[in-house]
C-alpha cells in the first residue's frame, strides 16, 4: 500500500515538478515527510494549470487541442487487387493534447477524412475528459449523427478514437495493451500483399521472403482472371514450400458459382485454407453459402468494410463467416475494436485485424477473440517510413512494447513533411 502510494505521489510531483519549487524525493520517508509541506502548492498547479476540470471527478483531465495532419504516400510499383486499382496511399494523423501529454491516432482514409476533423470533430472533443475515451467516442457518435455514420465520417472517428486511447495511456504512464487489459503476450501476424499487378517473380519474392522471415501464414490478391488466378496461386505455394499457410482475398470479385470452383481448386491442389471475399462482402447469403459449402479446412474471412457495431452484428447474424475482420482504422478506434471482439466471443468466432498494424497490436492483445493481424505490404512500409517505435515481427508475431507508454510509435515529423498533403 506504502509502495503504491508513494509511486501516485512521485507520479503527481514529477508531472508538476517543472512549475512548482521542490526537490524531486529521494526516499520514500522523505516523501511523506515533505508532501504535508507541498500539498497546498500541488493543488493550486493543477488547478490553475487546468489538469483538473471543474465538477466533482478530480480525475478528469481536459481535452486543449485536437490537430490533424494528412500525408499522402505513393506506392513502390503499381497495386490492384480483384477490385480496385492504386498508386499511392493516403494517412491522416490526429494528435490529441491534454495535462501536457499528446495522443496520436490514425486512419487510412480520404482526405476530407480531416476537413471533417479540423471543421467538426475537433470542436466536439475539445473540453472533453481526456480519461474517459469512450464517453468522448459517444459525443462524437452523437454529433455526426445527420453525416451519416458509415464511410469518411467513422474514419475520422477512429483515428480520434484511437489518439485518445493513446493519449490516457500516456496520462497515466502505462502501455496501452495494461490500461485495456493484457489478454495476449503477442498477436500472430499474416504477410499480406501479393497484388495482381505483381509478376510472377514479385509475388514469389514477397511471399516467399515473409516465409523466410518466419511468418507462418501470408495472404494473395486474387479475382482479376478466374485461370490466371489459379496459376498464380500455384507460384505462391511453391515460393512459400508445403509448411507455410496461404490465404487468398478476391474482394468481393467473383460469383458465387465461381467462387465455390475455385475454392475447390485452391484448397484441394494448393492448401488454400482462408478465403476472403469469395464474393462480394454486401452478399451476405452469398458468403453464407460458399462459408457453408467450401471444403473442410478453408475459412470464409469477411468485415474489413465494417464502420460500426451494427454492420459487425448483421455479418454475424447472416452466419456469412467463419473469421470476422474489424479494422482499428474504420470501425471507430478503439473503442470500437473491443466492442466488436466481444460480439465475436458471443458468437464463439475468431475475430481478425484488417492493416495498419502498428496500430492494431496492443488492441489486438487485449481481444480475447483475436486469431491474428494482417501485416500489409503497403501500411508496413509507410509506418516504417513515418513512425518511431514500430513493431518488428518476432517469429510470426508482433508484441506490444511494454517500455513505453501508450501505443508507444511517435510521428517523424522531418520524414513526414515530405509527404504532406
Ligand atoms: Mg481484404
Amino acid at each position: 500500500m506504502l509502495i503504491g502510494r508513494t509511486a501516485f505521489l512521485t507520479g503527481i510531483l514529477q508531472s508538476v515538478s517543472e512549475n512548482v519549487d521542490i526537490a524531486a524525493p529521494q526516499t520514500s520517508v522523505e516523501l511523506i515527510k515533505d508532501v504535508n509541506s507541498w500539498s497546498f502548492d500541488i493543488f493550486h498547479h493543477l488547478r490553475n494549470g487546468g489538469l483538473f476540470m471543474s465538477g466533482r471527478n478530480s480525475s478528469a483531465v481536459a481535452i486543449e487541442d485536437v490537430q490533424v495532419s494528412t500525408f499522402t504516400i505513393p506506392t513502390d510499383s503499381p497495386e490492384s487487387d480483384g477490385t480496385l486499382k492504386w498508386d499511392k496511399t493516403t494517412i491522416v494523423l490526429v494528435h490529441v493534447t491534454a495535462g501536457a501529454k499528446q495522443g496520436l491516432g490514425y486512419t487510412y482514409a480520404d482526405k476530407a477524412t480531416s476537413a471533417l476533423i479540423q471543421g467538426k470533430l475537433a470542436n466536439v472533443v475539445k473540453g472533453q475528459d481526456a480519461m474517459a475515451p469512450p464517453s468522448v467516442y459517444m459525443e462524437m457518435w452523437h454529433a455526426i449523427r445527420n453525416l451519416g455514420r458509415p464511410g469518411i465520417v467513422s474514419t475520422a472517428i477512429s483515428a480520434i478514437d484511437c489518439a485518445l486511447w493513446d493519449l490516457k495511456a500516456k496520462l497515466l504512464d502505462l502501455p496501452l495493451v495494461t490500461l485495456l487489459g493484457q489478454v495476449h503476450k503477442a498477436v500472430p501476424i499474416y504477410g499480406s500483399g501479393g497484388f495482381t499487378s505483381y509478376s510472377d517473380e514479385r509475388l514469389a519474392e514477397q511471399l516467399g521472403g515473409w516465409a523466410t522471415q518466419g511468418i507462418q501464414f501470408v495472404k494473395m490478391k486474387i479475382g482479376r482472371d478466374a485461370q490466371r488466378d489459379i496459376q498464380r496461386v500455384r507460384v505462391a505455394r511453391d515460393a512459400i514450400g508445403p509448411h507455410t499457410g496461404l490465404f487468398v482475398d478476391a474482394n468481393g470479385a467473383y460469383s458465387r458459382k465461381l467462387a465455390l470452383a475455385q475454392a475447390e481448386i485452391f484448397a484441394h491442389d494448393y492448401g488454400v485454407s482462408w478465403f476472403e471475399e469469395p464474393v462480394s462482402s454486401d452478399d451476405l447469403e452469398g458468403l453464407r453459402v460458399i462459408r457453408d459449402r467450401a471444403p473442410a479446412g478453408m475459412d470464409v474471412a469477411a468485415g474489413e468494410y465494417g464502420y460500426d457495431i451494427f454492420y459487425f452484428h448483421r455479418m454475424l447474424q447472416a452466419g456469412a463467416v467463419d473469421v470476422l475482420q474489424a479494422d482499428i482504422t474504420r470501425c471507430g478506434g478503439v473503442t470500437a475494436f473491443l466492442q466488436v471482439a466481444t460480439l465475436c466471443q458471443a458468437y464463439n468466432l475468431p475475430m481478425s485485424a484488417h492493416t495498419a498494424p502498428a496500430q492494431h497490436v496492443h488492441a489486438c492483445c487485449a481481444a480475447v477473440p483475436l486469431r491474428n493481424l494482417e501485416y500489409f505490404h503497403d501500411h508496413v512500409r509507410i509506418e516504417r517510413m513515418l513512425f518511431d517505435g514500430i513493431p518488428e515481427p518476432v517469429n510470426g508475431k508482433l508484441f506490444p512494447d511494454l517500455s513505453r507508454a501508450g501505443m508507444g510509435i511517435e510521428l517523424k515529423e522531418t520524414e513526414a513533411r515530405r509527404y504532406a498533403a
